[in-house]
């Protein structure tokens, strides 16, 4: 099915991956707005709108697609809780997909996670790495906090049971402990690894991201995926059918 679509953020890295991909899988962007542009104005006549640009941006797109009616796919990371909250407000008449990671694989990987650490428990012990380009500013990554959120839920530890990075006399490593670790170095897109390291075993389950069309095609993916649903706010775990699978 062909979509017309309304891209926010287009001149960016993701903005013209999107373009890219849409391309090859036939999409029509209709209007490709960056800083300065007013979506209310061509909003009508899209089929959906995407969102990868600046967190200050995204609340007036979800004004002009709750307005029109366009189901919005949000892409976008950074808000603030009083952003959050108005984007929740505005949206309420429409479809949405928020997710702060739109690739495929790393949706897979957080459902993995979930069942290996609810399966293996803590006689195996998790720990994350994340590995990313130098050039990289924060740290861990969202998506290896991300797992971490996960791995805390499927144990029920708090935010003290996680250790970021060793150094020195650190002692044995506690039973209720989830380790994160961040390495930075060349032009790594993106990779994570989650340990379960056992008593004569470990299971590692990595994703590597070699290219940012994961990105873009998993969001137009969520942008066919959302037309057909109620208004609500949807995640890629309800676009890949992940949320109730047993
Ligand atoms: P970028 O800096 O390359 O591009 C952002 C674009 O948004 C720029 O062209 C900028 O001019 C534009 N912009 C800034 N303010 C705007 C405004 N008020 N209105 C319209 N456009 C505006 O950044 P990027 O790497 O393309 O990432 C964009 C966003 O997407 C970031 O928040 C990033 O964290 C997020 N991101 C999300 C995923 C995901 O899977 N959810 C993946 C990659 C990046």
């Amino acid at each position: 099915m062909t979509l017309k679509i309304l891209l926010n953020g287009a001149r960016g890295r993701m903005g013209r991956a999107i373009q890219r991909a849409a391309e090859s899988v036939g999409h029509e962007i209709t209007a490709a707005l960056d800083m300065g542009d007013a979506p209310e104005r061509v909003i009508d006549g899209c089929d959906v709108a995407i969102d990868f640009s600046f967190h200050d941006a995204t609340v007036a797109l979800a004004r002009a697609a709750g307005a029109s009616g366009t189901p919005l796919v949000i892409g976008t990371t950074g808000h603030n809780s009083e952003e959050k909250e108005a984007i929740r407000e505005a949206l309420a008449p429409v479809p949405a997909v928020w997710a702060g990671n739109f690739s495929i694989g790393i949706n897979l990987l957080y459902y993995l996670t979930e069942k290996t650490a609810r399966i293996l428990g803590l006689d195996y012990n998790p720990e994350v790495l994340e590995m990313h380009h130098r050039h990289k500013k924060d740290a861990p990554s969202g998506t290896a906090e991300g797992l971490v959120r996960v791995l805390r839920q499927a144990y029920g530890l708090a935010e003290e049971n996680v250790a970021h990075g060793r150094h020195g006399l650190t002692g044995e490593r506690p039973r209720q402990e989830i380790g994160v670790h961040a390495m930075r170095g060349g032009d790594v897109i993106g990779d994570h690894t989650v340990y379960f390291a056992g008593e004569g075993e470990r299971l590692e389950l990595t994703h590597r991201a070699s290219d940012r069309s994961v990105f873009a095609l998993g969001a137009l993916r969520a942008a066919t995926w959302v037309r057909q649903q109620a208004p609500g706010i949807y995640d890629m775990q309800d676009v890949l059918q992940l949320r109730d699978t047993p």
